[in-house]
């Protein structure tokens, strides 16, 4: 599934800046499988590189559907931090990316704020080799994962995104608020662009709007669904 990511515009109304893919497994017996069940599977069963290659390849081939259908979007896909030991990862990224004659800054890798500060030498390395390809980079779940602030400016990120955990307490937990406010001034003065996440309602998004955050994305929004419904949605402006 695909869930959008939006700008706000001074009308009042939004629009596509990109989609996260976000991986759906329905099982014939068992039914819907959420990806935190399965995700550590995968990872534990040494699948996840798979798994990322059937994501991306579907994530390429949407986007490059919706440009031909006039929608101006990126496409974002999350990485395990277990792939940070692959050196040719982002080569892999890029000859997938060309085959489907996406250009490589249409394609943005989130990976959450704990998998990069995890092992932040290593991660340096495989993710300012994604930069210098072109590729976007996300520091998803941004707040529940003790970053240095050191390795903060050193990393490549290019997007900050705030946790739902914050963002969903916004207008009934003033802590949460003030954690808010923070990270939007620390990523504008690091030079980076703020995403929300985890935006249910039209006054969560208002108060994020005035508090100068760039990006927004939850079910007020929309849920994640198949690009099918993304293009219903968004194209034709
Ligand atoms: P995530 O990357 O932090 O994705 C955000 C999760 O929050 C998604 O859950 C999404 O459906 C949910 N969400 C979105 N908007 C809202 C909202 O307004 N309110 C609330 N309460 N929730 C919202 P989902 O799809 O179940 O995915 C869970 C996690 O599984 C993801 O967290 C991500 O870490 C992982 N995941 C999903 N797809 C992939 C994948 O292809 N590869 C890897 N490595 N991980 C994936
Ligand atoms: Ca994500
Ligand atoms: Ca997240």
């Amino acid at each position: 599934h695909y869930q959008p990511k939006v700008t706000l515009w001074g009308d009042g109304t939004w629009r596509l800046n990109s989609a996260e893919a976000l991986v759906r497994w329905q099982h014939p017996r068992l039914g819907f499988i959420s990806p935190d069940s399965f995700i550590p599977l995968a990872e534990k069963t040494g699948l996840v590189h798979q798994l990322t290659r059937y994501v991306l390849d579907d994530a390429l081939k949407q986007v490059a559907e919706w440009q031909r259908m006039g929608m101006d979007s990126s496409v974002a896909v999350n990485l395990s931090p277990l792939l940070l030991g692959r050196p040719n990862l982002p080569d892999e990224f890029a000859e997938l990316a060309q085959a489907h004659g996406v250009e490589a800054r249409r394609l943005i890798i989130e990976l959450t704020e704990s998998a990069a500060m995890q092992d932040a030498a290593r991660s340096t390395e495989v993710l300012t080799r994604f930069r210098v390809k072109g590729f976007g980079l996300s520091l998803d779940d941004f707040g529940t994962g003790y970053s240095s602030l050191v390795h903060l400016h050193r990393l490549p990120f290019n997007e900050l995104k705030i946790d739902k955990s914050f963002v969903l307490e916004i207008g009934e937990n003033p802590e949460s608020e003030a954690i808010v406010k923070s990270i939007i001034g620390l990523g504008h003065s690091l030079g980076l662009k703020v995403c929300a996440e985890g935006v249910e309602s039209e006054a969560a998004m208002r108060q994020l709007d005035a508090l100068g955050c760039d990006y927004f994305q939850g079910y007020h929004i929309s849920k994640p669904v198949p690009s099918t419904d993304l293009i219903d949605m968004f194209a034709n402006g």
